[in-house]
C-alpha cells in the first residue's frame, strides 16, 4: 500500500503520552505530563454539572457560547486592561493545543518561516511543518534562559510570517520581562508579522513575578493571537476548554480554522468556564500560591535527592540537572530508570528540543500534585539515590 503522510510517519508517539503509559505500568508516581491530581474549584464543576441537565445540549455556537466569550473578554479587560470586543475578537477552542494550531493556520501559507522559541512545547514544530511551513528556531540556553536578542533578531526575514512562543514558558517555567517583550514586538513589527502567544501558564507566577501579555505592547494589539486555558487556569486539564484572543481582522481566519478542526467545543463546560473566569481576585491568587509552595517544596526535596534545581518562576514545572547523581546514561533513559527502579516520572528535556544538540542531562518534574504524593515521589528517590547508595 502506498505511504500514508511522510511526515506523520516521522513523528512518534508524544512524550506525555509515552511517559503516562510508562508510570501506569509501572505504579510510578507520576511527574511526568502536567495535570494536578485533585479536581478544580467545586463552584465551576458544580456549574458545569447544572449547566448539563439545562437542555443545551446541542452543538454550541462555532465560535464559543457569548457567556464564554464575554467572560474572556472581560479577563483581559480585569487582568491586563485589554478592551476586546467579545463579539468579533474571542473564539473557543477545544484546548489550547487546538488554539495554537487554529492560530498558526490562520496566518500561514506554505513555505512561509516561524520563529520557534526552543525549548518548545512538542505540537509546535510537527503543526508548522504539517502546514507546509519553516520552523526558525531559537535556543535558550540553562540555567538562566536568557533571550539571545542577537540571534532573534537574525531569526527574522523576508520569509518570516509569525513567531509562536510560550509564556511563563513550559518546561522551564521562565516568565519573559517587558524588556525582551519589547525586543520580540521590535522585531514582529519591523517585519509586519504576527505573534501567536502561548499563555495558557498566565495565572501560574511566583514570587511576584508578572505575566506580561505581548498583546498589550504598543502595536501589537492587532498583531496577536493571545491563547488562554481553563484547564490550567481552574485545574481541569481533561476539560480542554482553549480560548484565542486576536484583533477583529484576524479572528474571523482563526475561526475558519477551527470550524475546520473541531467546529464547536461542549456548550456546558464553556458555561462553567465563563463562570469561572468571574471568580474573585482571591482565587487566582490562591492556586498561584499553592502552586509556589509545592514548587518549593519538591525543590527542597529533589535538592536533597542530589539534583540540581534550576529556578521556575511559573508554570507547573521544574527543571532539574541530574549529573550529580552519577547516573550513566541520557535523559531519556533516566526518566525511563527512575520510572521503572524508584518508581518516580519525569520527562526528559531534550523531548522540547526539535535540532540537534539539545542538552541531555535535564529532567522536568511537575509539582501540581498534592503534597503529599510530592514527599513521597522524594521519599522514593531518597530510598533509591542517596539511601539505597545508587548514586
Ligand atoms: N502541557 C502538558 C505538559 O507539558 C501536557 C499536555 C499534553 O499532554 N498534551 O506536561
Amino acid at each position: 500500500m502506498r505511504g500514508a503522510n511522510s511526515y506523520l510517519g516521522s513523528v512518534g508517539t508524544t512524550i506525555f503520552t509515552v511517559m503516562s503509559a510508562l508510570a501506569t505500568e509501572h505504579g510510578s508516581i507520576n511527574l511526568g505530563q502536567g495535570f494536578p491530581d485533585t479536581d478544580g474549584p467545586a463552584d465551576v464543576l458544580q456549574a458545569a454539572a447544572d449547566a448539563l441537565k439545562d437542555g443545551r445540549n446541542q452543538y454550541a455556537p462555532m465560535p464559543g457560547v457569548p457567556e464564554l466569550r464575554q467572560a474572556v473578554a472581560a479577563a483581559n479587560k480585569r487582568f491586563y486592561d485589554l478592551d476586546i470586543d467579545w463579539a468579533t475578537e474571542v473564539t473557543v477552542t477545544s484546548g489550547a493545543t487546538e488554539a495554537v494550531t487554529a492560530s498558526l493556520m490562520a496566518v500561514l501559507d506554505p513555505g512561509d518561516e516561524v520563529v520557534l522559541i526552543e525549548p518548545l512545547f512538542d505540537t509546535y514544530v510537527p503543526v508548522v511543518r504539517l502546514l507546509g511551513a519553516i520552523p526558525r528556531i531559537v535556543r535558550l540556553a540553562p540555567p538562566h534562559w536568557d533571550l539571545p536578542y542577537a540571534e532573534l533578531a537574525a531569526a527574522f526575514g523576508p520569509r518570516t510570517k509569525a513567531i509562536l512562543f510560550n509564556s511563563p514558558m513550559n518546561p522551564n517555567g521562565k516568565v519573559f520581562n517587558a524588556e525582551e517583550l519589547g525586543f520580540i514586538a521590535d522585531l514582529v513589527i519591523r517585519h509586519d508579522t504576527y505573534a501567536i502567544c502561548d499563555e495558557v501558564y498566565e495565572h501560574l507566577t511566583f514570587d511576584g513575578a508578572k505575566h506580561i501579555p505581548l498583546m498589550t505592547l504598543p502595536g501589537m494589539r492587532d498583531r496577536t493571537m493571545r491563547i488562554g486555558s481553563a484547564g490550567k487556569t481552574f485545574s481541569l486539564t481533561g476539560w480542554k476548554i482553549g480560548y484565542v484572543t486576536a484583533g477583529a481582522a484576524l479572528t474571523p481566519f482563526v475561526q475558519r480554522a477551527h470550524q475546520n478542526l473541531t467546529f464547536a467545543t461542549a456548550p456546558n463546560l464553556q458555561r462553567a468556564v465563563a463562570f469561572g473566569l468571574a471568580k474573585d481576585g482571591g482565587y487566582f491568587a490562591s492556586v498561584a500560591g499553592d502552586l509556589q509552595a509545592r514548587r518549593d517544596q519538591l525543590a527542597e526535596g529533589l535538592a536533597g535527592v542530589g539534583l540540581a534545581v534550576l529556578p521556575t518562576k511559573g508554570t507547573y514545572f521544574i527543571t532539574t540537572d541530574f549529573s550529580g547523581l552519577g547516573f550513566d546514561g541520557d535523559d531519556v533513559a533516566f526518566c525511563r530508570y527512575i520510572t521503572e527502579q524508584a518508581g518516580v516520572t519525569a520527562i526528559p528535556l531534550s523531548a522540547f528540543y526539535e535540532e540537534k544538540g539539545a542538552p541531555r542531562h535535564y529532567a522536568r518534574f511537575a509539582f501540581c500534585k498534592r503534597p503529599e504524593v510530592l514527599a513521597e515521589a522524594v521519599e522514593r528517590l531518597k530510598r533509591h539515590f542517596v539511601i539505597g547508595g545508587s548514586r
